[in-house]
Parts: C-alpha cells; structure tokens; sequence
C-alpha cells in the first residue's frame, strides 16, 4: 500500500511536515508498528539520532544512529545542534537540529523513537509540528507475557523490565493520542488514522492561502 504524503494526490498544495513521536513500553508493540509506518507509507522516514552508546551487532551507522563519542557529544550540545537531548540508561541521545528542520520545511514527515524526556522537550519547542502517540499493551499481564516469551533472561532482568514499562505507562497523559495495542493490525490502522487526519490540519497545509486566493479571485 502506497500513500500519497498529500492529504489528496490530485491537488497536491505544499504542506509542512510533521514529527510523529511513537512511544511505548517496551513489549507494547512500538518496533512493530514503526517498521510498518516506514514500508508502507510515503513520505514519512525515521529521524536518525545522535548517541554514544556503543554500536549493537547488526546496527549500521548512519541508518540506526550516528554514533559519536563523549567529546563530540557535548561539543554539539554547546554549538546548539541538537533539537532535544537526553540521558538515558548512562548515554546520550540527541535529535539533531539541520536534517529535521530543512525536512520539515520540504514537507517531509519524521517518526521519532525517543523517550518521554525527548517528547516533552520537542513538545515545548515546536508544539505545532509535534504529533504525540503513545501505545499502550491490552494488559499488565499480557505485556508480561510478551516480554518473557521474547528471550531467555533472568528473573531479575524482567522484573527490573517490568519496572521500568510501569513507569514509561506512567507518562500516559503527556501524549496527544493513546492507542491500545491488542492486535497489531488494528492497532496499525489507527494509527496511520492518526497520520492521515494529522497530515490534514490546516495549519500545515501551507499551499492553502494562495489556493483559497486563487478560488476566490
Ligand atoms: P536504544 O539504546 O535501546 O536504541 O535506546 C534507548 C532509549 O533511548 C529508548 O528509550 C529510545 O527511545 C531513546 N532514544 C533514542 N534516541 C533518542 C533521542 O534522540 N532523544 C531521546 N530523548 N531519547 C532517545
């Protein structure tokens, strides 16, 4: 399925892009259903993070993340390249400013994975292009049940998941939409709903006023 980034191809007005932010515990289903966004819709790519955590086997830089170190971290902290950063788990991520800002510009959509420090931090500055989505698992249980089945840790190791979920859950009302992962086609369509209605507002719709100019002349 193809999806054309215009709210209707045949009248195709310029449009400023949006930054849709996709958050969940994990085991609610997020990767899922960000893999689906990226190969079946037009128009909307991942924004790809800056960080210092080191590289995991089968990540490529550049596509996952640009992995840099402490120094040139912090260097572009100070030089303002980052749109939003934040520490997480001991290292640093960062939304770098230039691609983001020349994209939007060009009407082109991002689909951000970071945590809730990084939503609200982007909330706070560019509030009108932000697009806050947040999954959440049919159950405790069943979130349990998913994050078991998925390896073989140690009783500690989910436990300390299982903490960590309830505490990501608990930043449920800083989102602008909420979305019950049950089935995850479901689940997917509501929220390309979301995109789809989002992508429509006039107020990104930037060709409208010569348009409407024009239809009323
Ligand atoms: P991981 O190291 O497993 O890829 O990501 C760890 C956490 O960092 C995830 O919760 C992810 O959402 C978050 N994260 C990744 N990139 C960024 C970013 O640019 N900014 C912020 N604030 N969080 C990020």
């Amino acid at each position: 399925m193809a999806d054309s980034p215009h709210s209707d191809p045949k009248t195709p007005l310029a449009r400023r892009g949006l930054m849709f932010i996709l958050s969940s515990p994990s085991g609610a289903g997020k990767t899922t259903i960000a893999r689906k966004l990226l190969a079946d819709v037009d128009g909307i790519g991942m924004s790809v993070s800056v960080t210092t955590r080191a590289m995991r086997p089968g990540e490529v830089d550049g596509r996952d993340y640009h992995f840099v170190d402490q120094p040139t971290f912090d260097r572009m902290v100070a030089d303002g390249e980052f749109l939003e950063w934040a520490t997480v788990f001991g290292n640093s991520y960062g939304t770098p400013k230039a691609q983001i800002k020349a994209g939007l510009k060009a009407g082109d959509d991002f689909l951000f994975d970071i945590d809730w420090q990084g939503t609200q931090q982007l909330y706070q500055r560019m509030e009108t292009d932000v697009v806050r989505v947040f999954l959440l698992p049919p159950s405790i249980q069943e979130l349990e049940h998913r994050l078991r089945s998925r390896a073989t840790d140690s009783e500690d190791v989910i436990q300390g998941r299982m903490d960590r979920a309830r505490f990501e859950i608990s930043h449920w009302d800083g989102y602008d939409y909420v979305v019950i992962n049950d089935d995850i086609d479901s689940c997917f369509s509501k929220v390309l709903t979301i995109l789809k209605a989002e992508r429509m507002k006039r107020a990104r719709q930037t060709g409208l006023v010569d348009f409407t100019r024009e239809l009323m002349r």
